[in-house]
């Protein structure tokens, strides 16, 4: 569980043995307890994985230490997948839609098959098990969401205008998400489809234009023209007792990785988070009522960045850990 969940409840929760984790940090800490809920306790250990919302209501990437630890810890792997929840109060606007949801809950490898496999193999049967699509299984499932506000906030994560191409000038609003830069405006319907006001509809399905988005950063990437730059807003969480404000600082993001630098209290501070580091980031939309921010861990410290003058950036800067990421392992495979 991220340290953030730990605020005012760290005695509860672990107590119900929740383990505390900083997200997307290697922690070969979190191992050892691992083996401790599974070999000395001889418990069940419940992991999540994909360590995020999905923003798009598609599974995230996994880390490819996951097929490693699953070999090293022998034990059978079932796997509880729930359909509905981010339909019912998707990240980028929580208000509970009320939809019915559903649960798969399955073995996906049983014991006596791991000593067979390597770790490659048990990487591809868990890619291939976590595979999902909560609007494909909403039109399938005929589920239909008549919340009148069922677009508003859904800019946040289709930021990119498919007709004019202009980032962070989406808005929306009711059943709405329109461009400020063209004009172009589409309308969601209740089973979660996009259909143009008027002209061609570029992507119907909202999990394409999400990677209509990450094919665009993938090119900025592979150019060398990817950079994000801007004051942030730092809240740092040392412990789970709450955040401490430490001031402002300057946040780049490019083929280097995340860059943070800034001095609070008059003593310099530098953070480099190399792109081969992180295969992808956290991200919130609005958190606590204060802004977007993006989270990046070391060890001892989280730190929640809130840039101050660009808006709706947060999910093209995930979009791109991750592409920095797979390009990076890339070139080292092939290097
Ligand atoms: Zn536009």
């Amino acid at each position: 569980m991220a340290i953030d969940g730990f605020i005012g409840r760290e005695w509860l929760l672990r107590n119900v043995g929740c383990i505390c984790k900083r997200k997307f940090t290697s922690d070969i800490l979190l191992v050892k307890h691992i083996r401790t809920v599974l070999k000395e306790n001889k418990d069940i250990l419940v992991l999540y994985p994909e360590a995020r919302y999905t923003l798009a209501g598609t599974n995230a990437s996994l880390p490819n230490s996951l097929g490693k630890l699953v070999k090293m810890m022998n034990v059978p792997v079932v796997m509880l997948k729930m359909h509905g929840h981010y339909l019912n109060s998707p990240c980028w606007n929580l208000t509970e839609r009320g939809n019915r949801i559903s649960a798969e809950y399955r073995q996906i490898i049983p014991k006596e098959r791991l000593s067979e496999m390597t770790s490659e193999e048990i990487n591809t049967v868990l890619a291939d098990s976590f595979r999902y699509d909560e609007y494909a299984w909403q039109k399938k499932n005929g589920i239909r969401i008549a919340f009148p506000d069922r677009a508003k906030g859904l800019h946040h994560i289709l930021y990119q205008c498919p007709h004019c191409l202009e980032e962070f000038k989406m808005d929306s609003a009711g059943s709405r998400i329109w461009c400020d830069a063209c004009g172009k405006a589409w309308t969601m319907s209740d089973l979660g489809e996009l259909q143009a006001e008027s002209g061609e509809t570029e992507f119907p399905h909202i999990p394409d234009w999400f990677e209509f988005e990450r094919r665009f950063i993938r090119t900025q990437v592979e150019s060398g023209t990817y950079r994000f730059s801007d004051d942030v807003t730092v809240d740092s969480l040392p412990n789970a007792k709450g955040y401490i404000r430490l001031g402002t600082a300057h946040l780049t993001h490019d083929a280097n990785g995340f860059r943070l630098e800034g001095s609070f209290e008059g003593k310099p501070f530098l953070l480099v988070k190399e792109p081969k580091t992180m295969y992808a980031c956290h991200i919130e939309y609005d958190y606590f009522g204060k802004g977007d921010c993006i989270d990046l861990s070391t060890l001892e410290d989280t730190y929640y960045l809130y840039p101050r003058t660009q808006r709706t950036v947060v999910t093209k800067i995930s979009l791109a850990t991750e592409e920095l990421y797979r390009i990076k392992k890339g070139s080292e495979q092939i290097g």
